[in-house]
This record gives structure tokens, C-alpha cells and sequence, in this order.
């Protein structure tokens, strides 16, 4: 290492090197080739300022390549992407927090296609006319759904905001009591409606609605009525909840578009993979909602958006408000959503093509052989001072959808020998995050849990787990 001569002067504030000569250390010009000259000396400068402020007398010059490294390393750590890959282990597969579902690998080419190029996003190949963003996943929508047309959103909180606007501005929604909810952030159901000019009419009780509550609400101001699905909670007992078909005879009546937010919308019987069948966006059309409302991120199982679909007056009212032009997709998402949407025209191949759909039907058994098969690792990463093995667990659906419902799932476990175990778990769980790709799993009952049911990457795993053993 180039230790810095020796200046005339002794005091340690006079040995402290020259930006210029830090900048010309091996990892200097590293730094300079990676990030630039000026991110370079700045970083450099910040260095010797702080060796500057802390020089002592009587201590040893600094030397040079320390300085030049400690330069590059706080540029690699600003430069690190704030959004980074994880292993999702917590076992809820639609994990708001990790982003919901992960794309299948026909959205993901046609995404990167989308991004390189120009595209016929608004442009018809066959004529003069200008086309319109939407068309390129109408068509399927209307296939898939049996629904008359279709508009697309940035989300489902959109989808709902869109045709609040639309039909029931300084109007009445009527909803059930039981139906005011709050999803997770910051969708709350009276505040979009609030937001979006409309007027809550909230009827029946928290526990129990009937048709003839709906009936009796309806007035010369009543804009729509709207039926909001119960995502992440239940009402169990003594409840009552008015029938779709029912509600969707009243709004017929008064004249007034019948809305049904599904919040999760699935295209498929979940039945078919061992889950319980939650309605159908088909479902919802057949038992006469004029308009059905769903995210594109969750059972879907494709990228963020919301759907508005039904009557074809209707969505086309939706999409010709001008608020539908601040919360329209962009090409990227329209390109993912349109391949995704492809692979429902297959529904026996959709569960090895879709990961959303892959995760929910793998059987316990074959989680459970791969939790033998990776316990050894897991034990040998961990070490000293754990009892590890692996377990039965149940999984979770995740975004509302089916919240009551959970999957029989395995996962690998850590529980701590030490008499501190909450702090031994809480470090356990640093550590994990703090992984090149973090593992993200859960504390239950006195263990650190790691769901393998989102786990397809193992050789990625164990990787991760090998850097574990030597952190
Ligand atoms: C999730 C959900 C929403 C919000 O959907 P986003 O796609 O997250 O905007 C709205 N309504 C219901 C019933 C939901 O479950």
C-alpha cells in the first residue's frame, strides 16, 4: 500500500492526502470509471473531511487505497437500487407490501419488447383513424369475461373512483352498512366516495341488509347502487346480505346502474385447484351487475390495474369522463396485461404459466419435499444456538382475496435455543433482510417461519443461504 510520505510538517492534518492523489488509488479510478469524475471527487472530498475532522495527533497517516476504497464503497451503496428483488417466504402470495403477483414470463417478454421500441399503442396499422390504448385488451376482456366491453385503470381504487364520478357525482351511492370497508393504505370506501363527489346512502346494519333497505333509499338523487366485496374480514352470526340478483332488480327499476366491486375478480372456479370458490367476474355479470369492478394484480395474477366492465354504454361513459385520461395505463402495462390475459384462453396450462396460480396449487406434499430436501442447508446456515427443522403451516391468499381461506403449506423453521428468544429472532430476522436478495419470512409462536410455497427459485436459495452461513 502507497502510506503517504511523510510531510515536513508533523501535525496529523498536514499527512492527509490530496483528492487527486485518493482519485488515482486502484479503487479511485474504479470509482471515477463507474460513477464519474465529479460523484467521484466529491466522494473522495467527503472522505478526507471526515479523516480531517477526526485527525488526532500521534496518529497514523491514512493510507491511501483505505481512503480511495471507503470513496467507492458509499458510492456503490448510493447507487444500490432502493427496489430490490426478495424472496417472498411470508407465506401470503399476494403480498401488497412485495409487490402482489409476479408476472408470467410471456407479460415479462412483451413488457421488455414495449420498453425497447415504439409500439402501435394508439396508432392502427390498418387505417387513418387514431386508435385508442384500451383495444388491445378489450377484445380479450370481452372474451374472458362475457361482459359487453371493458375500460382499464392504474388500479382497482381507480376502477371504483372512475365510475363513482361517472354516475353518481354529487348523487347517491346506496351501500350497505356491512360494506364500508377499508382495504389496507389508504383505500377506504367513503373516502373515494367523498373524493369522487358521490354522496354515501348507507343502508341496513353492520351485520344485516336487505333488498327492501335498498328500496326505501331510492329517491330522485340516487346515482347508483354498489355492492363492495368483503376483502379481509367477515361477517359471521346472525347476518343477512342482499343478493346480487336482487339488488341488480332494484337498480333495473330505478333506472340506475348496478355496481359490483370485486375487489380480487378472478376469471376462473378456484375449485379446480383445491381453494374455494370465490365469484367469478362472470358470476358477478350474470347475476345482472351493469358494471363489475377488479384489480389486475391480485387473483388475476397479472400487472397493476383495475378493470371496469359490463353495459357498453356504460363503460364507454367511464372511459369518455376526462378523469379516465389521469388514471389510464401506459404501454407497459397494457403490453403484460394483454399476455397475461392470453393465457386464460388455456385454462389447463394457466397453472404452470401463471406464478400467481402455480403457487396456489402446489399440494402440501410437494412443499414439504422440498422443505426436506433444503433443511440440511438451512440447518448448516444457521449453526450454533438454533433448533431447526421443517413444518407443516398454512399459507394465505393475500389482498383480500377469500380472507378467511388459507392453503396447507410447509415451511423450514428456526427457534432459538437462548433464553432471549424474541431478541434472537429479531436478529435472525436482520440478518435475513440484510442478504444480497433478502429473505423475507415470518415470526409465529417462538420461530422464525420461511413458507416455501412462493419458492421456485431454489438454486437461488441456496445460494442465499450459503452467503448466510459465512455472514
Ligand atoms: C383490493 C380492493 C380494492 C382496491 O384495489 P387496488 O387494485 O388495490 O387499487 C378495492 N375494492 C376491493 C373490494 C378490494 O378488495
Amino acid at each position: 500500500m502507497d502510506a503517504i510520505a511523510k510531510p515536513p510538517r508533523t501535525s496529523p492534518r498536514a499527512q492527509i492526502p490530496s483528492v487527486d492523489r485518493v482519485l488515482s488509488a486502484d479503487a479511485g479510478r474504479l470509482a471515477v470509471a463507474r460513477f464519474g469524475q465529479s460523484a467521484a471527487t466529491g466522494a473522495a472530498r467527503a472522505q478526507l473531511a471526515k479523516l480531517r475532522a477526526t485527525a488526532a495527533d500521534g496518529g497514523a497517516p491514512p493510507e491511501i487505497a483505505t481512503v480511495a476504497a471507503a470513496a467507492l464503497r458509499d458510492l456503490e451503496a448510493r447507487d444500490a437500487p432502493s427496489q430490490r428483488r426478495v424472496f417472498n417466504l411470508t407465506g401470503t402470495v399476494l403480498h401488497t407490501n412485495l409487490g402482489r403477483a409476479v408476472l408470467p414470463e410471456e407479460a415479462i417478454a412483451a413488457v421488455i419488447e414495449a420498453m425497447r421500441h415504439p409500439t402501435t399503442l394508439e396508432f392502427n396499422l390498418d387505417g387513418a383513424a387514431r386508435g385508442e390504448r384500451d383495444d388491445h385488451v378489450r377484445g380479450l376482456a370481452r372474451e374472458l369475461t362475457g361482459a359487453e366491453d371493458a375500460c382499464l385503470v392504474n388500479n382497482n381504487a381507480s376502477a371504483v373512483l372512475l365510475v363513482l364520478n361517472t354516475f353518481s357525482r354529487g348523487k347517491e351511492t346506496i351501500a350497505s352498512r356491512g360494506e364500508l370497508i377499508e382495504i389496507g393504505g389508504a383505500f377506504r370506501l367513503p373516502d373515494i366516495m367523498r373524493r369522487a363527489g358521490a354522496k354515501l346512502r348507507e343502508v341496513g346494519t353492520t351485520n344485516r341488509t336487505h333488498p327492501r333497505d335498498f328500496e326505501e333509499a331510492l329517491g330522485p338523487n340516487s346515482g347508483l347502487i354498489l355492492k363492495a366485496h368483503a376483502s379481509n374480514y367477515s361477517i359471521q352470526g346472525f347476518t343477512a346480505e342482499a343478493a346480487p340478483s336482487a339488488l341488480a332488480a332494484i337498480a333495473k327499476g330505478a333506472n340506475i346502474p348496478f355496481v359490483d366491486d370485486l375487489g380480487s375478480g378472478t376469471l376462473i372456479d378456484l375449485a379446480r385447484y383445491g381453494m374455494k370458490r370465490e365469484r367469478t367476474v362472470q358470476d358477478a355479470l350474470k347475476d345482472g351487475a351493469d358494471l363489475v369492478t377488479f384489480s389486475g394484480d391480485k387473483l388475476l395474477g397479472g400487472p397493476q390495474c383495475g378493470f371496469i366492465v359490463g353495459r357498453k354504454e356504460l363503460v364507454r361513459a367511464c372511459a369518455k369522463n376526462h378523469l379516465k385520461r389521469a388514471l389510464r395505463l401506459d404501454k407497459l402495462r397494457l403490453a403484460a396485461l394483454e399476455a397475461t390475459l392470453k393465457l386464460y384462453r388455456d385454462p389447463d396450462s394457466l397453472a404452470a404459466r401463471l406464478p400467481t396460480l402455480r403457487y396456489f396449487a402446489r399440494t402440501r406434499a410437494e412443499i414439504s419435499a422440498q422443505a426436506a430436501r433444503l433443511l440440511p442447508r438451512w440447518s448448516a446456515a444457521l449453526g450454533e444456538g438454533w433448533r431447526c427443522g421443517a413444518r407443516e403451516c398454512a399459507s394465505q391468499i393475500g389482498s383480500g382475496a377469500l380472507p378467511l381461506e388459507t392453503l396447507p403449506s410447509a415451511a423450514l423453521f428456526a427457534a432459538p435455543s437462548s433464553k432471549r428468544k424474541g431478541r434472537a429472532l429479531d436478529e435472525l430476522s436482520r440478518k435475513l433482510r440484510a442478504l444480497p436478495v433478502p429473505l423475507i419470512g415470518r415470526v409465529h409462536e417462538d420461530a422464525l417461519l420461511l413458507d416455501l410455497r412462493c419458492l421456485d427459485d431454489e438454486a437461488d436459495f441456496v445460494a442465499a443461504l450459503a452467503q448466510l452461513a459465512e455472514a
